[in-house]
């Protein structure tokens, strides 16, 4: 198959199902992986797809490809602090705040971290703050959609990704898979992932910040 007629066909699929891990196009064509890349770079450029950690997925338009995130901290917060739980320097991309009632202003690498942080703190935590997965936009973590347990995992394990709108959350878990919840079932599905496996199967950073309390 000509190149362009691949790209044809994986813009063609990624439109009808909304995301594709990186592994999946490789089999379904038959390629390397380099010549994923270089296709799914080639139509990102275009500005029909993004490429995610491990995939793609289509956009809705043009406009969307190259929107400022309006990503939090890239300014007069001096440098990315680290993770209250993990230690990571907590990256714009996933960053998940939390403001407690003392006003103490807490950073956790990525959602998964995020909701570890609910579980430790409990009631402390007025204010969670996270970042849309896929555009960085800051949102209120009590109206998030939670991803929980997809194969996309960018940060920590299991991977808890987080998306501001729902139809785009849809899309991202077609190719990815996981559950779609709320903050609630994001801290159920933690807990019992940390209480179900058994010791070094689960989130290790996890397993130690609550050891502490
Ligand atoms: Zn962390
Ligand atoms: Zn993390």
């Amino acid at each position: 198959m000509k190149s362009l007629q691949r790209r044809k066909e994986l813009l063609s699929w990624l439109e009808k199902e909304g995301s594709l891990s990186v592994s999946e196009i490789v089999t379904r064509f038959g390629v390397s992986k380099m010549t994923v890349h270089r296709d799914l770079e080639i139509l990102e450029q275009r500005q029909r797809i993004r490429r995610i950690f491990g995939g793609a997925m289509a956009l809705e338009s043009p406009a969307d490809a190259g929107a400022p995130a309006g990503r939090y901290g890239e300014k007069g917060e001096g440098e990315a602090a680290n993770c209250l739980i993990c230690f990571r320097p907590a990256t714009q991309h996933l960053l998940y705040s939390l403001t407690l009632d003392n006003g103490e202003r807490k950073m956790a690498c990525c959602p998964h971290c995020g909701v570890s942080a609910h579980l430790l703190l409990q009631q402390a935590v007025k204010i969670a703050i996270t970042a849309d997965y896929l555009s960085g936009r800051p949102h209120s973590a009590q109206h998030s959609h939670f991803l929980l347990g997809s194969a996309a995992a960018p940060c920590c394990h299991p991977s808890i990704l987080t998306f501001e709108n729902l139809e785009m959350a849809q899309r991202f878990q077609s190719g990815f898979g996981g559950e779609l919840g709320r903050l609630s079932d994001a801290l159920t599905f933690l807990e019992e992932e940390m209480t179900l496996h058994r010791e070094g199967e689960s989130c290790p950073h996890c397993a130690a910040a609550r050891k502490e309390r």
